[in-house]
């Protein structure tokens, strides 16, 4: 099996929660650490990532990186030399099913054999034989094709449900009745996770709260990345309903479903980039939500590429936006090509 677990750089990870404290006022919802007593899991986020092939070279990276954040809590990364969008997926293991947020943007074969073997582990760890079967739920972070490509590979699994791609589908399963503004659930087993619509890139797209590590995944809505908006109000709203989920609940690390920033303020990768040597992690801390929530605001009502320095905006899909983001990827692949025609051979 295509799967690597690099070796984390082992820093204290408690040196780097960094808890949200927002200021927004904690008494109209209690926090969901006061409704657990118990204290959020630890998540060893500081990971090399698979990042792409150098050009010339073949590839050298994995299909797939496999990474343990925490018991029952793993992130999978997509290799560039597959898809430059190279999604991050995510598992997380309860103790009665498993949630599987977006199946990725290839064919889901390895991700399938992958996502057995996790489960398969995790089962043997358990101290308790349960007898009901074990489910896994297949979940998009939204249904652009590069987060739902695998569902295939899941659709014949037992005991396996592939949630629907529209937002009604993805409302009646979480229990969301009122889209967008309710707040859904999903119950794995001593584990539970809060789902929030966030229509705005996409309309049926949803965040995944992990009661458990604190982890909010926010998908394409927020990443190290070009947020490509194609909904301006409703992507506003979502923002602003993020941060005030995210003042009532103790948020850990935000995660973002790809990367395409640098570690430079502001500079992104060109669209379709398959080497990305100098990228930031796909987490991001909590204190980015609130500041993303601040600059869309200042640029929701105008169309084009704006840029921050953690990320980008993309506000409409007309020429604006199209044409320099196409003309900047076309310009980078050329000089790629260029390179490698006259690279001087060894002597
Ligand atoms: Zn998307």
């Amino acid at each position: 099996m295509d799967l690597v677990d690099r070796a984390p750089f082992h820093r204290s990870v408690t040196d780097h929660l960094n808890v949200l404290k927002s200021a927004a006022p904690r008494s109209r919802r209690p926090s969901v650490g006061a409704m657990n007593s118990k204290p959020l899991q630890a998540l060893d986020t500081d990971v090399a990532w698979i990042h792409g092939s150098p050009p010339g070279h073949g590839r050298t990276d994995p299909s797939l990186q496999v990474q343990t954040l925490g018991p029952g809590t793993v992130l999978m990364r997509q290799s560039k030399d597959l898809t430059y969008e190279a999604p991050f997926l995510l598992l997380l293991l309860g103790r009665s099913r498993a949630l599987l947020v977006d199946s990725g943007a290839v064919d889901g074969a390895v991700l399938r054999s992958t996502v057995d073997h996790l489960v398969a582990s995790h089962l043997a760890e358990r101290a308790s034989g349960a007898d009901a079967p074990y489910e896994l739920v297949v979940a998009h972070s939204h249904a652009h094709g590069d987060h739902i490509a695998g569902d295939d590979a899941f659709r014949e699994r037992p005991h396996t449900t592939v949630v629907g791609t529209t937002a009604p589908a993805v409302g009646a399963f979480f229990g969301i009745l009122n889209w967008p503004s309710e707040i859904g659930q999903l119950e794995l087993g001593g584990r539970t996770v809060d789902v929030i619509a966030i229509p705005g890139h996409e309309e049926s797209s949803i965040a995944v709260y992990d009661r458990t590590t604190g982890l909010l995944h926010t998908g394409d809505t927020l990443y190290p990345g070009r947020i490509y908006v194609e909904d301006p109000p409703a992507l506003s709203d979502s923002l602003e309903r993020l941060v005030e989920f995210a003042g009532t609940h103790e948020v850990t690390r935000l995660l973002g479903a790809h990367v395409e920033m640098t570690t430079t303020a502001g500079r992104d990768y060109p669209l379709g980039c398959r080497y990305q040597p100098d990228e930031p992690s796909p987490f991001m801390p909590p204190h980015q939500l609130q500041e993303a929530r601040d600059a869309f605001r200042t640029v929701a009502h105008r169309t084009g590429i704006h840029h921050f320095d953690n990320l980008i905006f993309c506000v409409g899909n007309g020429p604006r936006v199209i044409v320099p983001l196409y003309a900047r990827g076309v310009m980078d692949r050329a000089r790629q090509a260029a390179r490698r025609r006259y690279r001087r051979p060894p002597r």
